[in-house]
């Protein structure tokens, strides 16, 4: 599946040795996802160092974990999705 964006931010790639650097130099975006989710619950959460332009595309596609009440049925479940999307209710699927 997608990998789903959690976070994207600003972090040192490095620490240790060559601590002393510029401003800007120092930092690199680094991306936050869930690589994987199951049925019950389970959550595979990965990160990895991005460049610049590809952050400022991630961050436009942030997911929110969020409680989600199906129109239909009236239930709710947790969902990791975009603001403003449309979920499938896993019971009226059924
Ligand atoms: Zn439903």
């Amino acid at each position: 599946m997608a990998k789903l964006t959690l976070s994207v931010c600003k972090a040192y790639k490095n620490s240790g040795r060559f601590r002393i650097h510029k401003e800007n130099t120092s930092k690199h975006w680094k991306h936050y996802f869930v690589e994987d989710y199951f049925d019950d619950g389970d959550w595979k959460f990965s990160s990895e160092w991005v460049n610049p332009i590809k952050a400022q595309l991630l961050k436009r596609k942030i997911v929110h974990r969020m409680i989600w009440q199906c129109d239909y049925c009236d239930r709710q479940f947790e969902v990791l999705g975009r603001k403003n999307s449309k979920f499938e209710c896993p019971y009226c699927d059924e």
